[in-house]
């Protein structure tokens, strides 16, 4: 198997995990971290069985993942320990408490500019999971800086928009230099994806968080009136908007801070940038410089994300900039 292969077979199975601790909403499902973020059974049993699997078919490869255990090894947080172990252990049969709390400390990788990591963003889009809209299960591999290969499982989004019936839950895989590919939770190749060939921004429909803390909905809709955008934003959770703009659901992301000092992390666009950028679109900051993986943990060198189709990212941006250069200081 090649890494994308292994990587594609593990987000599937953290895939089919996450949906079924949502499904079965587990008591005492969800935590408050140190910067007050929700953090469920679910990030921290993904995370472990993301681990588990790489470290089995890749075992030198260094992982750099969101979660940590400490508050798993928490008395007062006993339940919310066996309630993950026992998610892991469907998909790793007797694998052990002492086990799952160590496969999410193994992933604790130095992120920088050189030698490559994996980076998990276990389940991303944590409140949406919560809320029962849109999450994701991010994995890239980051190489001397660059995101090279990424697996994005999203659960919850339907296979195929235009056949509802079809169902829910797909994954993104995307290879650099070898295209974007869609796959069903059963792992069946369902071909390539791409991006919306629209050339006229007026036409585009355009992606943002569901969360207004996230991102600044109204700079996006004065950005998106220059334009001459007249659709409505669509309004979704986790890297799922990167999943949608490469299959060519809207054409236009848009993620300004709020506050001038918040750094995106690196596991929140790894792999949702990559799949955009291999289905033919482009990821860049609102300033139009290429996202820097090689910083560490955060994209510090850039400020806030506008992703597009790519056929018109340079009027998207140069309207990002006027609406920001108005913006009263
Ligand atoms: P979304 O579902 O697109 O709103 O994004 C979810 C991600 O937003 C989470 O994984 C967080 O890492 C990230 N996040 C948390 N706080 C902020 C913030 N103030 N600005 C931007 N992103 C944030
Ligand atoms: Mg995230």
């Amino acid at each position: 198997m090649s890494r994308l292969d292994v990587a594609i077979e593990t987000v599937r199975r953290a895939s089919l995990l996450a949906r079924r601790v949502r499904a079965e909403r587990v008591d005492g499902q969800a935590l408050a971290k140190q910067d007050r973020s929700p953090v469920t059974v679910a990030d921290f049993a993904v995370q472990a069985l993301v681990s588990l699997d790489l470290g089995e078919h890749l075992p030198g490869d260094p992982i750099l993942g969101e979660e940590a255990s400490a508050q798993l090894r928490d008395a007062d947080n006993r339940e919310l320990r066996d309630h993950v172990v026992a998610a892991v252990e469907r998909f790793r049969p007797g694998a052990g408490t002492e086990a799952v709390l160590a496969a999410i400390d193994r992933c604790s990788a130095p992120a920088g500019a050189s030698g490559s990591f994996w980076t998990l963003d276990p389940v991303d889009g944590t409140k949406g999971f919560l809320r029962g809209g849109q999450y994701a299960i991010a994995l890239a591999l980051i190489e001397d800086g660059r995101v090279v290969l990424a697996a994005l499982g999203c659960p919850e989004l339907l296979l195929d928009p235009e056949r509802p019936e079809a169902g829910t839950g797909c994954l993104l895989a995307a290879r650099r230099g070898g295209g974007s590919r869609c796959f069903d939770l059963d792992g069946n190749d369902l071909g390539p994806i791409s991006v919306t060939p629209t050339t006229d921004p007026a036409h585009a429909v355009f992606c943002e968080s569901v969360e207004a803390a996230h991102s600044a909905h109204d700079l996006h809709a004065r950005i998106a009136a220059r334009l001459g955008v007249t659709a409505p934003p669509v309004r979704m959770d986790s890297q799922c908007k990167y999943a949608a703009l490469a299959r060519g659901e809207g054409s236009i992301y848009l993620r300004l801070p709020r506050t001038e000092s918040y750094q995106e992390k690196i596991w929140d666009h790894a792999a949702g940038g990559l799949v955009i950028e291999e289905a033919g679109g482009r990821v860049t900051d609102a300033r139009g410089r290429d996202l820097d993986f090689s910083a560490g943990r955060t994209l510090s060198n850039n400020y806030g994300i506008v992703a597009s189709n790519g056929r018109f990212h340079d009027l998207l941006i140069a309207a990002v900039t006027a609406e920001l250069d108005a913006e009263p200081a």
